[in-house]
């Protein structure tokens, strides 16, 4: 018998409705699902069948998360791997499918909506705007993962452009003495996003210098997104660039400019 596909799927922020159609209907005929901790378990409770062989990989190794996914897939014809977010950004992704290529399983990968986004989209913000930025970094801080070469987060600040910042809750110091450095005030808003999309969600919106503190006065210690922005600071402004795509006097594909009125 040849084996199923193991489908990596992003299981988007935390809430269940922010799965991707595809995503759900893979999770609704799966034999067997994996899932990545306690962040999408609510996901999988909603639409995985009550058949289904179902698994966290929370205390698993990476060899144990192989071996259960290559297993599955010799008796089931969809296996899927739930992530939060996306899983092209922080979850293992390209460790486990050389696993699956050294045992001959086929693997695809279907997208989800990352906690960057999804921050954003709790606190109303644009994370581009014209004039202001038009570039986001996603990044994080050096943890036990050192970052590599060039990506120090003081060289990625002085770029002056939007920054999200994963798996960092518990290196705000950190934070403030890198973007202090690269010469950002310490008036500069920072907004922190803690479980975007959860009944508990909380957004705080605070400065660079007071981030440690505004932090731990909110409690948040984990599962939390952490944007610098230059657009932050617009926020409020009487008036903005505004975008070419809906300027009256911009020509494009699907649009001709309104010309000028004359008088
Ligand atoms: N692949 C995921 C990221 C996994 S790394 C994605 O695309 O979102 C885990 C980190 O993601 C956490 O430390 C936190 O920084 C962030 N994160 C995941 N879910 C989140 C949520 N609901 N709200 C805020 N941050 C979240």
């Amino acid at each position: 018998m040849l084996p199923g596909t193991v489908w990596f799927v992003g299981a988007g922020p935390g809430d269940p409705e922010l799965i991707t159609v595809k995503g759900r209907a893979l999770l609704e005929r799966a034999g067997a699902v994996l899932f990545a901790g306690s962040l999408v378990d609510a996901t999988v409770a909603r639409y995985a069948p009550p058949e289904a062989e179902i698994a966290d990989s929370k205390s698993m190794t990476l060899e144990e998360i192989g071996q259960w996914l290559v297993s599955r897939a010799q008796r089931h014809h969809t296996v899927v791997r739930l992530q939060t977010g996306d899983p092209t950004l922080y979850g293992a992704l390209t460790e486990m499918t050389r696993l699956l290529d050294g045992a001959g399983i086929p693997w695809r990968v279907v997208p989800g909506v990352s906690s960057a986004f999804a921050a954003a989209a709790a606190a109303g913000v644009s994370l581009t705007l014209p004039e202001v930025t038009q570039t986001v970094i996603l990044t994080r801080t050096a943890g036990r993962t050192p970052m590599p070469e060039g990506e120090a987060l003081a060289a990625l600040a002085a770029h002056r452009t939007t920054v999200c910042l994963f798996l960092s809750i518990t290196h705000t110091r950190a934070i403030e003495a890198a973007f202090l450095s690269a010469g950002w005030s310490p008036e500069s808003p920072v907004l922190v996003v803690h479980k975007a999309t959860w009944p508990e969600e909380q957004v705080v919106r605070t400065t660079l210098a007071n981030l440690s503190a505004s932090c731990r006065a909110a409690k948040i210690a984990t599962q939390a997104m952490i944007i610098l922005s230059p657009v932050l600071a617009t926020e409020g402004a009487v008036s903005l660039p505004r975008s070419r795509l809906y300027d009256p006097k911009f020509t494009h594909r699907f649009r001709r400019a309104t010309p000028p009125e004359v008088s």
